[in-house]
């Protein structure tokens, strides 16, 4: 059987901060129940995938056909070295660099190659943030932080400034962590940040408010029917008084525990030269062409060149 250091040390070389594993099994029912009542509420602003295969997101063993065993849960940091500078239109600091999807599931490929070195009959599947998969519940399953008020994942070490991959394994390995203590306490400092109260109860967060819906997924998937009736009483609502037109670090930044944390030296995540001195005038004004040059390997494009455009005028920055 993997060890529990092997994995971790495997993880450590394919460039991940920190990782841990936990044995699979069915979502708890208090965790399902909230997720129906979030998307029954229509806290996901109608994002279709998130509604989709809820019987594989309640029991990820079933996303393999051999059956999922366990899932082998990284960390990789993105919290930046400096920052955009304040005057200018804000944008969340995951999206500084290069589009993470490709490169956590690069990553969690050569875990899994190390891994089947070790024990060639292992199966794996990748999962980053496309899956029906509760990342965030198996990341703290995993012990590796905790599920903060603002429904990040925590972690002591490295704040809440981190991607999550999954590597889903068909063979049992060592999993002893225990999931750490919800460290929260009495703080409600992201609830109160929020410029557009959008952080619900039970760490879930309304999708239609919050700003990296708004200024990100409404443009990449436009709402349809009910969805888009209230996505645009939503456009008409007085504008939210953030600094951001792509997507929102307020909750974040505000965390003490992002404040303890150490700066990621990914050199993936290092900033895009433009975003220390575009404008607003600069973005109302940017071509197609140059938008596709600068933003060709960034998450940044997703949400289309109108969409950005709209977002400089509809904020207040
Ligand atoms: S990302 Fe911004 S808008 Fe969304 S919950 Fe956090 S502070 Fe609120
Ligand atoms: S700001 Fe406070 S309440 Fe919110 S996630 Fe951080 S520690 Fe928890």
């Amino acid at each position: 059987m993997l060890t529990q250091d092997f994995i971790q040390s495997a993880a450590r070389s394919a460039g991940f901060d920190a990782c841990g594993a936990a044995a699979l099994g069915a979502l708890p029912d208090d965790m399902l129940r909230s997720y129906h009542e979030w998307l029954q509420g229509s806290g996901h602003a109608g994002m279709r995938y998130m509604e989709r295969h809820l019987q594989k997101r309640a029991d990820p063993r079933l996303l393999m056909k051999s059956g999922a065993r366990t899932a082998v849960v990284t960390l990789f940091s993105y919290k930046p070295q400096r920052r955009q500078p304040p005057h200018l239109p804000q944008v969340s600091c995951y999206a500084y660099g290069a589009d993470y999807h490709a490169l956590l599931k690069q990553k969690l490929w050569s875990l899994l190659a190390a891994l089947q070195a070790e024990q060639p009959s292992l199966q794996g599947r990748t999962f980053v943030d496309t899956a029906p998969v509760q990342e965030r519940y198996w990341a703290a399953l995993a012990g590796l932080g905790w599920l903060g008020k603002n429904g990040m994942l925590i972690s002591k070490e490295l704040g809440s400034y981190t991607f999550i991959g999954v590597l889903l394994l068909s063979d049992e390995v060592e999993s002893n962590a225990t999931p750490p203590k919800n460290r929260c306490g009495s703080c409600t400092r992201c609830i109160n940040a929020c410029p557009t109260g959008a952080i619900m109860d039970k760490g879930r967060v309304n999708a239609r408010r919050c700003l990296s819906y708004r200024t990100i997924e409404q443009h990449a998937n436009p709402p349809h029917g009910d969805d888009a009736d209230e996505a645009d009483e939503a456009k008409g609502e007085k504008p939210a008084a953030s600094p951001y037109i792509f997507g929102c670090d307020i909750c974040q930044e505000v965390c003490p525990w992002n404040r303890k944390a150490k700066a990621a030296a990914h050199s993936e995540m290092q900033m895009l030269p433009q975003l220390l001195t575009l404008t607003a005038n600069d973005w109302l004004a940017m071509s197609a062409e140059d938008f596709d040059k600068i933003f060709e390997h960034s998450p940044i494009k997703r949400a289309t060149l109108l969409g950005m455009k709209e977002n400089v005028r509809r904020f207040n920055f």
